[in-house]
């Protein structure tokens, strides 16, 4: 799950554990979440940095301007019996 997609896994964690209480069919389930980190890279001085940890700053000139590498995608990786 991408850093940058706006949910938080501990959000999408308590909306699974909700789904299970109502559906004891899903009580066997095993819930995978591969967390993407959000990284850009900055169109000024082509640093690598992590979007969330320096607030989508670049940590070395201070600039906005960035690509965004990953983080964008949301994806459940596994949900298993
Ligand atoms: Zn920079």
């Amino acid at each position: 799950m991408g850093e940058l997609t706006g949910f938080l896994p501990v959000f999408f964690e308590k909306y699974f554990s909700m789904l299970v209480e109502e559906n004891p069919l899903f009580s066997e389930c095993e819930l995978v979440i591969d967390n993407v980190r959000g990284e850009a890279l900055c169109d000024e001085c082509h640093a690598l940095y992590n979007v969330m940890k320096n607030e989508g700053k670049c940590p070395k000139c201070g600039s906005r301007n960035k690509t965004i590498l990953g983080g964008q995608d949301f994806k459940v990786k596994n949900i298993g019996f």
